[in-house]
């Protein structure tokens, strides 16, 4: 089995990786169950959260995560990702872990691996993980995801985290709203507007970075200009629901979608999302290593 989108998983897996990553959460503590697995990571796009939790997680389950430094590797050589992954493969690992800048590519690479793959970003398709660890924090928080209203602002276009995140929340009985500048939101995600009427009311509101890198052109915006208009500060939280919680998947840019005093503020959940990363990576590779 691979993990490519949230569309891999039926309900009663989803159901049961919600279950067993907050067990982990609660146990900590390591297990050896997988120990003399191998764990490849191989990460084209740069990762701080995703790499190294994916690589605590195998180390808490007892497997070796192994990380292919892709600068040194033979890619810069002109090998194609196609005899990359055929090589890898040769190697017989247990489960590959993979970031691609191509929509698309980690789906590809599945079709030529023996082992589990695990999507851990593919442009702008999507993050699995990371809303699974978002459906998790929310879960802990709330006692429930059924009926939340969730808002996810900024560069939906460009956003692996909002694709991901849309389905796996409306799957499981949350309302999800869409809002960005308009450029940055996509033709295929109808239904975005908006930041004060996304975040009025609502019981979460998830940050976005906007990705700089994919941007064919600079927005033009001036110091100061996108949080005042896009950005999440002190008088926009004020309009969520009282009781508002805030996410962001990281890298935050403090003072461009988020305030400072927001990123720091007591009902942001943004560090117990990165801790709930590596149960939640915990529970998936325990998923697919198991099968
Ligand atoms: N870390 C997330 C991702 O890889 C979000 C971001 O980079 O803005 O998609």
């Amino acid at each position: 089995m691979d993990l490519l989108s949230i569309d891999s998983l039926t309900d009663e897996q989803i159901d049961g990786l919600l279950e067993t990553a907050d067990l982990f959460t609660r146990r900590g503590g390591g297990s050896t169950r997988y120990a003399g697995r191998i764990v490849f990571n191989l990460f084209y796009e740069n990762s701080t959260r995703t790499l190294m939790s994916f690589a605590a997680a195998a180390a808490r389950l007892g497997a070796v995560p192994l990380t292919l430094p892709v600068e040194q590797s033979s890619i810069k050589k002109g090998e194609t990702l196609a005899d990359t992954a055929r090589t890898l493969n040769a190697m017989g690992p247990d489960a590959l872990v993979m970031r691609h800048g191509e929509d698309g590519s980690v789906a590809e690479v599945a079709q030529l691996m023996d082992c589990p793959v695990l999507n851990a970003g593919d442009g702008t398709n999507e993050h699995p993980t990371q809303a699974l660890l978002d459906a998790l924090t929310l879960r802990q928080h709330f006692g429930r995801i059924e009926g939340l209203t969730v808002a996810i602002c900024g560069d939906i276009r460009h956003s692996r985290v909002a694709r991901s995140n849309r389905k796996l929340l409306e799957r499981l009985g949350a309302t999800v709203r869409l809002a960005g500048p308009p450029p940055l939101l996509p033709d295929d995600l109808p239904g975005g507007g908006a930041i004060d009427e996304a975040v009025r009311g609502a019981d979460a509101v998830m940050m976005l970075r906007i990705q700089r890198e994919r941007l064919a052109e600079e927005l033009g915006d001036s110091p100061g200009e996108y949080l005042a208009s896009y950005g999440l500060t002190v008088e926009r939280l004020a309009q969520a629901a009282p009781h508002a919680v805030v996410l962001h998947p990281g890298p935050m840019n403090r003072g461009v979608e988020i305030a400072d005093e927001i990123a720091d503020h007591p009902r942001s959940l943004i560090l117990r999302q990165v801790a709930n990363g590596v149960a939640m990576r915990m529970a998936v590779l325990d998923l697919l290593l198991s099968a």
